[in-house]
């Protein structure tokens, strides 16, 4: 192993996301337009560049790896990808190969995935009543997506649900969204919703509902325990008073900056060492420029020194004004 990455604030960086893909095979609104223009083949890294993209990364230290997208199961021979990637957990070099997904495809690759070592996934749920899930995804189906997770759970997977926060959309649906998941044994963590996508013009989809308001009304139903758990991110859990753990993620708070540990890749090899700032670089080019890899780890090296201290106050209110310039899918969420 070549030396490990740490940044000019003394952070090292360990953990790393990456977007396989911008296109996906739903629509939600705070994500994407409904007609969405993709990127042409080429400009995406190639699932052999995928590998020698993400093997530099493990070598210089990554220990978490997270697929994400786009839908990182609708990208073509995705699972060779995932296959190629358990020799890394074999040699114990990677600690956690795991993906984000809306959970539409976990049906057929469950198994697959469970088979090259993924042992926990985040899934994508905003509401459990299927009239609203076809509104907010729009091509989504939930019986689809409830018979993913069931899959998840039976090949041994761990289930995280996600859920995006909006007001007037799943407010109703806390307390039997949350109740849902403690009966079935797996973990929620809400999403602030951050200004993207279509929002705004969807009927009655889409106001900002704040998580300390959510928090409120759930210690409504009795009182939560702050956790000392912490994973680099934005998140933080509580816990409620029959066990069950929740996560709260505030994507753009900048209170928890220093100790933040990861970089991300985008599908087309650009690396943002910040989800909350717009400086970023290319990967691509130094990937193909040569067979080496000698290259790329300079390039990647020199991208981790030129990671920021942290979101910029006032960048960040410009972004909570709705002038973020890239979806989320391209980024990767
Ligand atoms: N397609 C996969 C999925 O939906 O899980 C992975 C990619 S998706 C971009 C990753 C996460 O970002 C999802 O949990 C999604 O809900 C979240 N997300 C997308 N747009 C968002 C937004 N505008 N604000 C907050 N979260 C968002
Ligand atoms: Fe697709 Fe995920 Fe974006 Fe929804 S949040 S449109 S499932 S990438």
């Amino acid at each position: 192993m070549t030396a490990p990455l740490i940044d000019p604030f003394a952070r090292t960086i360990d953990y790393l996301r990456v977007s396989v893909t911008d296109r996906c095979d739903f629509r939600c609104v705070y994500c994407m337009s409904e007609n969405m223009t993709f990127l042409p083949k080429k400009e995406l890294l190639t699932l052999e560049e995928l590998d020698r993209m993400c093997s530099a990364f493990v070598r210089m230290g990554v220990k978490k790896l997270r697929i994400t997208g786009g839908e990182p199961l609708v990208r073509r021979g995705i699972m060779t990808f995932f296959e190629t990637m358990a020799r890394h957990l074999e040699t114990g070099a990677l600690r956690e190969l795991t993906l984000t997904t809306n959970g539409s495809q976990l049906e057929k690759y469950a198994a697959d995935l469970a088979a090259c070592g993924v042992k926990r996934i985040n899934v994508s749920l905003d509401t459990l009543d299927e009239e609203k899930f076809a509104r907010v995804t729009r091509w989504g189906r939930l019986p689809q997506v409830l018979r993913g997770i069931d899959a998840a759970q039976a090949a041994g997977m761990r289930v995280k649900i996600n859920t995006v926060a909006l007001k007037g959309f799943n407010e109703d649906e806390l307390f039997p969204l949350v109740d849902w998941c403690a009966a079935r044994g797996v973990d929620i963590t809400f999403i602030e919703v951050m200004p993207m996508g279509d929002l705004g013009n969807e009927d009655r989809i889409g106001q900002y509902w704040s998580l300390k308001e959510l928090r409120a009304t759930l210690a409504e139903a009795g009182p939560l325990t702050d956790l000392p758990e912490r994973t680099g991110g934005p998140a933080r859990y509580v816990q409620r008073e029959n066990g069950q753990k929740i996560g709260f993620i505030t994507p753009l708070s900048h209170n928890f900056c220093e100790s933040c540990n990861r970089v991300r890749i985008t599908c087309t090899g650009e690396i943002y060492t910040c989800l909350g700032q717009e400086g970023h670089s290319d990967l691509r080019g130094p990937l193909r420029a040569s067979e080496s890899d000698a290259d790329l780890e300079v390039a990647i090296r020199a991208a981790i020194g030129l990671k920021p201290k942290g979101h910029d106050f006032d960048y960040s209110r410009q972004e909570v004004d709705g002038q973020v310039s890239r979806h989320m899918s391209h980024t990767g969420g």
